[in-house]
């Protein structure tokens, strides 16, 4: 397959140039007409023209976030181990839904290291990978769901949950939106998802919690789960994980945490007491395709007690049984997913290729921009820092009014005539992008819109945090 060096070489000249071309760029009319209108060929192409396709419509057009100044939503660039192996996984092409090839084995290792960098225990069979987190949460929750019902003589597989109390989820408004999707789709109702309070770092009001636990036991519903976040995509706010854990544990009910962005922040020094009790979780989703880098299409699902995500969704039908799986079965019956890609192989990689050591340099190296962001945002005069930093994410807004001294934070106007500073910082995001220097999104937060800079990429530096503000500053002028 000649075609495969020209593949290499595209790879290679794709990732050499990233720094140098913008970071991204609106699609001009006529490309995303050529993207969206194609018609179906009648007979086949040769490879050769859809690699020239690929050269020339496709990869001039990336999201963004391969370049060192892409600091929007939480998006990495790929780790270089990952992307060598993923042509070896598509030639490879296994189903890892379970049985007895490299696939599934390597998985088990993988998991088991996941477990190992963030603290989590792990049983064995204690986790599965997953298309991301939100499909890691539906497990979770799903897990948390069979247990509580089981526990109270419901067989939740066979009745529904119809015609018993409602289950009831806690999360904050900083929980991630898909928190409520599983929430949504496991038919516990969207009304039945309560939004705890959060405190002035946006994390969790504790005994708001616990407030709120006691009066929906006592109006006959059931709480079944409470889940905090290690790592909020706002803020990057950790949760008070520790006194969740009491709680949880005080009420018998499941506790889950939400790493996907943020549970390898536990790995950086400063950032470590702020997870305390991670390792008390029921389960955790984390996404390897987050910090870590590993090409898009892998998260994570650790579960303390395993046996119930397999009872949540283990059905084998004959074709499938399999009288050499083990004591663990199949990864199929531990989730939704029947065929399941070969995910391992490139997390595998990543892990391996930056150790134990070079995922914990990762996280220091962008937590430490995080922080320093701060301080440069705290030090401008026209900026004002909105969150306290806990991982690698900087809440933050822009407030050009001239005139005002510098180096005077606790003078700045943080209440007041806010609603052109929204209309501002709400706008800054796109022109910010269009400029193609630096990519930044936007968010609300405290009833403000923010900007929000996430720092996943090894080899942004200070400076790129120098030319993030000065970008905002030239686009919010023309504004
Ligand atoms: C990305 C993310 C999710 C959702 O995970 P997907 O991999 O996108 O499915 C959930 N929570 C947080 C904090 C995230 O950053």
């Amino acid at each position: 397959m000649d075609e495969l060096r020209t593949v290499a070489d595209l790879v290679a000249d794709h990732l050499d140039g990233i720094a140098g071309r913008p970071v991204w760029r609106p699609m001009p009319g006529e490309e995303r007409a050529w993207l969206t209108g194609q018609e179906l060929p009648e007979t086949g192409r040769p490879l050769d023209e859809l690699l020239a396709d690929t050269r020339e419509h496709i990869l001039p057009y990336p999201m963004g976030n391969g370049h060192p100044r892409f600091f929007g939503w939480v998006n990495p660039p790929p780790n270089r181990a990952g992307v060598l192996v993923e042509p070896l996984a598509a030639a490879f092409n296994p189903s890892c839904a379970g049985g007895d090839h490299a696939g599934p084995h390597l998985e088990r290792t993988v998991v088991r290291w996941l477990a190992e960098l963030t603290g989590f225990p792990h049983p064995p069979g204690g986790g599965l990978l997953t298309s991301g987190a939100s499909m890691a949460t539906v497990i979770c929750l799903a897990a948390a769901r069979q247990r509580a019902a089981a526990a109270d003589g419901w067989d939740v597989r066979r009745d529904g949950l119809s015609g018993r109390a409602p289950m009831v989820l806690y999360v904050t408004g900083e929980g991630h939106s898909c928190l409520h999707k599983a929430a949504e789709l496991l038919g516990l109702g969207a009304r039945h998802v309560r939004t705890v309070p959060v405190d002035e770092a946006y994390r969790m009001d504790v005994a708001a919690l616990r407030r709120m636990i006691a009066e929906d036991l006592d109006a006959g519903l059931r709480p079944f789960c409470v889940a905090g976040s290690a790592g909020t995509v706002n803020s990057g706010a950790v949760d008070p994980l520790d006194q969740i854990a009491d709680v949880a544990a005080s009420y018998g009910i499941w506790f889950h945490v939400d790493g996907a962005y943020g549970a390898l922040g536990v790995l950086a020094g400063e950032a470590a007491p702020h997870y305390r009790g991670l390792d008390r979780a029921d389960s955790l989703a984390l996404d390897p395709h987050k910090w870590l880098g590993v090409p898009v299409g892998c998260g994570c699902a650790l579960l303390r007690d395993p046996g119930a995500a397999r009872a949540a969704f283990s059905l084998v039908p004959s074709y499938l049984v399999d009288d050499n799986a083990g004591d663990l079965g199949w990864f199929a019956e531990y989730g939704p997913e029947q065929t399941r890609p070969f995910r391992a192989l490139k997390t595998w990689a990543t892990l391996s290729h930056l150790g134990r050591r070079g995922v914990k340099d990762l996280v220091e190296h962008t937590s430490g921009l995080a922080r320093t962001l701060a301080a440069m945002v705290e030090a401008a005069p026209d900026f004002e820092l909105l969150a306290p930093v806990t991982t690698s994410i900087t809440a933050f807004r822009h407030i050009p009014c001239a005139g005002r001294p510098t180096g005077r934070p606790t003078e700045r106007p943080t209440e007041g005539p806010t609603e052109g500073l929204d209309a501002l910082n709400r706008a800054i995001p796109y022109a910010v992008q269009a400029r193609g220097n630096a990519f930044i999104t936007g968010t609300r937060l405290g009833g403000r819109d923010a900007l929000r800079a996430c720092f996943l990429h090894p080899d942004t530096t200070e400076a790129d945090l120098a030319v993030l503000l000065e970008e905002i500053r030239l686009a919010a002028k023309d504004l």
